[in-house]
């Protein structure tokens, strides 16, 4: 059945050069969505639509009878950015980008759609297909779970092309690697109070900006005194917004920064400290601190069977040298594929498109990042043999 994939190539191309044309970005891509529900209507296989964004879940039922569920999914979000590739397919949308590969991913998965649909009557269960939006702000797998896009999943798979885990790696090659591969992604924003006053006598009332460097210092303190130094976890802090005059101490100061971890425990105790921390070090120093933690994602566990269940699709598809199942380390990036894993086991998997001769090897989320499209009919390839034989076995 994968084979048919090879056969899809061009289209697979220029299906993915169309959705370059049309970056949109966040929830909403009015565009996007039409393009994909006008080739799911092309095909005849049926979706619906999720009535809060963009996303859609398409189904193809197996003639075979019941069985099992299996979900693949694409994202279909581009990003703010201008792109500075040129070519013939280039944004046609000022100021969006396809940085992340997400037009490829779309591509792939409407290309297995189209020969798992062909093959139906082959099949046993049901193949969901996620078209998913707003993975770049980490909420758009949410909506698509809280539409119902989950129920009856047995097991659910997503690819990212690019260069994810490393840009050495040949372009071609999958990277399907058992247990947690990229972190989880939380927000936390601290306000600090204190009393505004004169900067020539600072006695008079609580200066915030020094209590909130003193909360920045204090905060690497988790990492570097409380974190076994064999979990991973980085906490930064990205803005800063204090004062409005040299001479004048201010009432109020904003901190906002991101927390990556690898681990559910450590996530969790990470966020309890930077709470006691800032606000503990605010009373110190006379003054307040509030600090909202906004949960994002968890890390991307990856299912140990169903890896290697992928690895070995992947092996069929593409011979033994083209799959990688061990990487030096996971990715401190995030990705909302980890919802899915939540609530099924599955595998979030790595398409390299790496291709430094093509000018491929630019990191994701660059003016400059794009990809080896030569590797495109392997997407489809590996989803179409993964849903084939997970739901034949
Ligand atoms: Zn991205
Ligand atoms: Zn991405």
């Amino acid at each position: 059945m994968w084979k048919d994939c090879r056969k899809l190539q061009d289209e697979l191309v220029s299906m993915r050069r169309e959705l370059h044309r049309i970056p949109e970005t966040g929830l909403h891509l009015p565009k996007t969505r039409k393009y994909v529900e006008d080739k799911l209507c092309e095909y005849g296989i049926p979706f619906t639509e999720d009535p809060e964004d963009s996303g859609l879940v398409a189904v193809i039922e197996g003639g075979r009878g019941p069985g099992k569920t299996i979900a693949l999914r694409a994202d279909m979000d581009a990003l703010p950015v201008t792109e500075a590739v040129e070519s013939d397919y280039r944004s046609e949308h000022e100021g969006k980008m396809h940085a992340c590969g997400h037009d490829a991913h779309m591509a792939m998965l409407l290309g297995a759609a189209k020969v798992l649909n062909e093959h139906r009557d082959e099949l046993k269960g049901r193949v969901k297909l996620f078209f998913q939006a707003d993975e770049e702000e980490v909420i758009g797998a949410r909506h698509l779970i809280e539409a119902g896009g989950m129920e009856g999943v047995d097991a659910v798979f997503g690819t990212h092309i690019g260069s994810i885990i490393s840009k050495d790696i040949a372009p071609g090659k999958f990277i399907v690697v058992p247990g947690c591969i990229m972190a989880s992604n939380d927000r936390f924003m601290i306000k600090v109070k204190g009393t505004g006053c004169h900067g020539s006598t600072p006695e008079k009332g609580v200066d915030p900006i020094s209590i909130a460097a003193h909360i920045i210092v204090n905060l690497q303190e988790i990492n570097a005194r409380e974190v076994p130094a064999v979990k991973a976890a980085v906490i930064t802090v990205g803005k800063l917004n204090a004062g409005f005059a040299y001479n004048v101490i201010p009432s109020e100061v904003e901190i906002e920064g991101t927390v990556r971890t690898l681990d559910d425990g450590v996530r969790k105790e990470i966020a309890g400290r930077i709470k006691e921390i800032s606000e503990l070090t605010a009373k110190t120093f006379r003054g307040e601190a509030e600090c909202v933690i906004e949960w994002g994602v968890p890390p991307v566990e990856n299912d140990e069977e169903m890896a290697a269940f992928a690895a070995d699709c992947a092996r069929e598809v593409l011979g033994e040298d083209m799959v990688i199942t061990s990487v030096p380390s996971p990715n401190m990036g995030a990705e909302d594929f980890a919802e899915y894993l939540k609530l099924a086991p599955g595998a979030f998997m790595f398409l390299s498109s790496s291709n430094p001769e093509k000018k491929t090897d630019m990191p994701h989320h660059s003016p400059l990042f794009n990809i080896d499209e030569d590797v495109l009919w392997e997407g489809s390839a590996v989803f179409v043999n993964i849903a084939q034989r997970f739901l034949n076995q």
